[in-house]
């Protein structure tokens, strides 16, 4: 097995397609070779080495140290210098990369070859001994960190950690010689520094920072390879769904540098806009600088071209006014790595005396309004097809053009807090708090929060997911916090230069006003607007997004997956068309019993002693239930609307207070301790599993006879106004082809009398929910009789697993944790065990009835990941809440085209 792959020259023993084994960067790297695009030459330890690496008790396989030796033999042939050797050395990046991208998640070590021997080599070769010093001081704080540290499994308190200690003692140092920027620190200062930052070492860790420069490569390889298994990096992992398994490789590299003087520089950026998706070369540089400065937000970056500059940056210096040919190369270098690559790139660049080099390049980031509008702008570039662009945009990243706003007019009379970087979509609200933990502690208890932070580093991505929005005080558009908002869609403030916080204290400052934990704040991302206390927050509207438009279409054009929504109230109903819903899939009837008047009719229905009572109870609710029909049917014209009969336990529509229970005593005209009685009869141990669903209705028919009258009387009288209806009577809850025979006999019998009474012949279907085990086992015998079936996956899974959903957040956490589980079975559809039941029963029922309708109405309809096995299990729709319709129509075009 080949262990290392090189690159450098214009040669690469890798290229692009080898993600899995090379990891993103080193994939890249290499493919840039190719490209004759300038990269430090260097070489990649492959994955596989870090699987090893593992499954051998953490040590490295034998065999790689010959390979590292001869790639880093040619490397120090392309480069005429050598690892290690005192009059010329050659220096050394340790980098890690994954097959997915996990920004800042891992470890690299900078500058790794600097030792009491190559010092002076090196400083004889630069002739300049403070960069030298300045290099060899974030080697020592780098491989601190990430080597002596991090990969030595250490774990110090927050704040605590040596980094920390180091920058402190650099930053006492400024104090104490009133020294402003690092670059004020002299060839001496830096060797006073480093002295201090060596005792440090010593001290809190124990160890002699290395002094060898073949040690120091292999600790930092170790460490990368350690870092996958980092707490950072687990959690990212988690978050983001990406294995174990799959391991990260190690890019070792030349250096090169941007911090050799005014002729040198680094920057990041991005062949398109991230952030809005625009057609122009976007970035931040500084000069006489090493990339982590960018990244870190420790001096602000300057702009990369003249087009991008805004009020903000007007008057800083861009690379283009101020290395216009050097500008002009890395131009050229974006149109032909967006051409090749057919994707917007992120990349990084550093400039040593006047030269350029790549350092990476991978698919950018971006949020979803940015995505939608590369992926319609590429297509009408003609650099992908139609199909490329659909399955291009994720379809969860359309919610974060259904994101709330800002309600302008409240918020144009709001005064502003501050201002800062606006680095991720839409407008947020929340209570602040000031620590990661914090974050997901209160959202736990149902609070919304603001993560507010100095700058987020990785060990806050936790918070920073929980949280409703991010503001940070330092930092650019490339910085971290800007980036995993963006990845998230979520709204995101950055380099909010006011912010004047107190962790200690957990409080804010800016001036004179004091924000503490808990205080409201709101945000616009889009602006990068800071408020005091709460705005409103408006729906968002995205058919004024032109792109999102143009995209959906296709969509429409491509699926033939029909997409219904879950409404009751016509409010949802019209937005839910809005979004381009093509039915109602899922009406519950028993949301429509809560108003006051309702609810009495409906709690003395219940407590009825008998069926004259019960039925003349029952009948209080028909007025009210038909007009409600109407008004939904009517909505809906010409769309199928599915009404499910009623289907909660009946316990729900009782549990009451004392002034409930006078009421109802006085209403019914019995005593107070007969109603608690009568209550207290109904009460059931598992009410899941109890009197609810068609049993409602098979032990009380009025209620089916009912609910059935109101349906199609309400259809009668619309057909005859002209409004053509499509009503489609649901049995909830069935499990033998029994109880549906017995509700289905008084819907026909209803329906016989009402058409006889309108003199009508009334378009109607009655079917039936297929939730439990049973029914998807004896599907065809249910599909002699029902014309048409709806998966209400929420009960299925809950039956099949025997989880209740409501009390699985007790133990589903551990589920998670130890893997027993990989995701929530209610959220996303369990493909291998409710999925089979579901495919059972479509084969059952369709071989009975190979034009039965076959829809789903549970929580799963508006899952990517589900819809995709729906559409390939043949169904003719899915149903999901309004706010997801969007999504369910692009993830329908996705598995349209998966399918081919
Ligand atoms: P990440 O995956 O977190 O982006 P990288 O491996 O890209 O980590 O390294 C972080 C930064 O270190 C880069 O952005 C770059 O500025 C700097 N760097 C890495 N390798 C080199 C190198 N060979 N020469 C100069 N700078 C480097
Ligand atoms: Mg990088
Ligand atoms: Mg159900």
């Amino acid at each position: 097995m080949k262990y290392v792959y090189s690159f450098g020259d214009g040669k690469a023993d890798g290229k692009a397609d080898m993600k899995n084994l090379l990891g993103g960067k080193g994939a890249n790297l290499a493919e840039m070779n190719l490209l004759d695009i300038p990269v430090p030459p260097g070489f990649t330890l492959t994955t596989e080495v870090c699987t090893e690496f593992y499954k051998s008790n953490k040590t490295l396989p034998k065999e790689l140290d010959n390979e590292v030796l001869d790639c880093l033999s040619s490397v120090e042939n392309i480069m005429n210098a050598k690892f290690g050797d005192e009059s010329n050395p050659l220096l050394l990046s340790v980098r890690s990369g994954a097959r997915q991208s996990m920004p800042g998640m891992m470890e690299t070590v900078l500058n790794v070859g600097l030792t009491s021997k190559t010092i002076p080599g090196l400083i004889n070769k630069t002739n300049n001994p403070r960069f030298v010093y300045d290099a060899y001081r974030r080697l020592i704080t780098m491989y601190a960190d990430v080597v002596m540290e991090k990969a030595a499994g250490i774990e110090p308190k927050e704040g605590e950690g040596i980094r920390k200690k180091l920058e402190h003692h650099l930053s006492s140092y400024k104090k104490e010689y009133n020294l402003k920027h690092d670059t004020a620190l002299s060839e001496d200062d830096w060797i006073t520094v480093i002295d201090t930052f060596k005792k440090e070492i010593k001290n809190t860790l124990g160890e002699n920072f290395p002094d060898d420069a073949n040690s120091q490569l292999w600790g930092g390889i170790e460490a990368v390879f350690k870092s996958w298994n980092g707490a950072r990096a687990i959690s990212y992992r988690k978050i983001e769904n990406i294995p174990e398994e799959w391991g990260t490789a190690v890019n070792v590299q030349t250096m090169v540098f941007g911090n050799t003087g005014e002729e040198s520089a680094t920057g990041v950026a991005f062949t398109r806009n991230p952030a809005t998706g625009e057609n122009k070369f976007f970035g931040e540089w500084l000069t006489n600088a090493q990339g982590e400065d960018v990244v870190a937000g420790l001096r602000t970056p300057h702009p990369l071209n003249e087009d991008t500059k805004t009020k903000e940056t007007k008057n800083l210096p861009s690379l283009e006014e101020s290395m216009p040919s050097i500008y002009n190369e890395l131009y050229d270098i974006r149109i032909r790595l967006e051409k090749h690559y057919l994707d917007m790139q992120d990349i990084e660049f550093t400039i040593q005396d006047g030269k350029l080099w790549m350092l990476q390049t991978r698919v950018g980031k971006r949020n979803g309004v940015a995505t939608i509008k590369m992926a319609v702008d590429m297509v009408n570039e003609n650099m992908i097809n139609k199909k490329t662009a659909l399955l291009r945009v994720n379809p969860d990243q359309l919610e974060e053009l259904l994101h709330p706003t800002l309600d302008t007019e409240n918020e144009q009379n709001t005064p502003i807090l501050t201002k800062g970087l606006p680095a991720g979509p839409g407008g947020a609200k929340g209570k602040a708090v000031f620590t990661a933990d914090d974050a997901e502690l209160w959202h736990a208890k149902g609070e919304k929060v603001i993560l507010i932070r100095e700058e987020t580093s990785p060990e806050d991505v936790h918070g920073m997911h929980a949280a409703e929005a991010i503001l940070t005080a330092r930092g650019g558009m490339t910085s971290h916090a800007a980036l995993v908002a963006r990845g998230w869609g979520k709204c995101c403030i950055v380099g909010c230069n006011e912010l004047n916080i107190s962790v200690d204290k957990k409080e804010l400052r800016v001036d004179n006003t004091i924000i503490k934990e808990g205080d409201w704040i709101t945000m616009n991302g889009a602006l990068g607007n800071v408020y005091l206390g709460q705005i409103n927050l408006i729906p968002a509207d995205p058919d004024t997004n032109l792109e999102y438009k143009q995209l959906m279409t296709w969509a429409d054009e491509t699926r033939k997956l029909k997409i219904r929504t879950n409404a009751e109230s016509q409010d949802d109903a019209k937005q839910a068309i809005k979004f381009g819903a093509e039915g109602i899939g899922l009406c519950r009837t028993e949301h429509m019993f809560f108003d006051d008047t309702r609810i009495l009719a409906m709690r003395k229905m219940i407590l009825a002693e008998n069926e004259n009572d019960r039925r003349s109870a029952v009948m209080e609710l028909l007025p009210f239930q038909k007009e409600d029909f109407k008004r939904i049917l009517k909505t809906m014209e010409g769309k199928p609307v599915t009404i499910r009969l009623l289907d909660p336990p009946l316990h729900e529509f009782i549990t009451l207070n004392e002034k409930q229970i006078n009421e109802l005593a006085s209403s019914l005209e019995i005593d107070k301790s007969t109603v608690i009685q009568r209550i207290n009869s109904l009460h059931e141990l598992n009410p899941m599993l109890g009197h609810r669903g068609c049993r409602l209705g098979i032990a009380y028919p009025e209620i089916t006879e009912m609910q059935a009258t109101a349906i199609l009387d309400a259809t009668a009288e619309l057909t005859k106004e002209g409004v053509n209806v499509l009503p489609e009577i649901m049995v909830p809850l069935v499990g033998t082809v029994t109880e549906y025979t017995d509700q289905e006999s008084i819907i026909r019998k209803v329906a016989a009398d009402i058409e006889n009474q309108y003199g009508l012949t009334l378009k109607y279907l009655v079917g039936t929910m297929i939730e439990l085990p049973r029914a998807c086992l004896t599907a065809d015998e249910i599909a002699e009789h029902a014309e048409f079936f709806s998966f209400g996956t929420n009960d299925l899974t809950q039956t099949t697993y025997g989880f209740s959903r409501d009390d699985i957040g007790s133990f589903l956490p551990d589920y998670l944790d130890r893997n027993i589980l990989y995701e929530d079975p209610f959220q996303s559809l369990d493909i291998h065990g409710v999925g089979k039941l579901v495919s059972i029963a479509v084969k059952l029922g369709r071989k009975v009835n190979p034009s039965l309708k076959i829809g789903i109405c549970g929580e799963h309809g508006g899952d990517p990941k589900s819809i995709h096995f729906f559409k390939n299990n043949g169904l003719d729709y899915v149903s999901c809440s309004p706010y997801r319709v969007p999504i369910a129509r692009l993830s329908a075009a996705q598995a349209e085209l998966n399918l081919k």
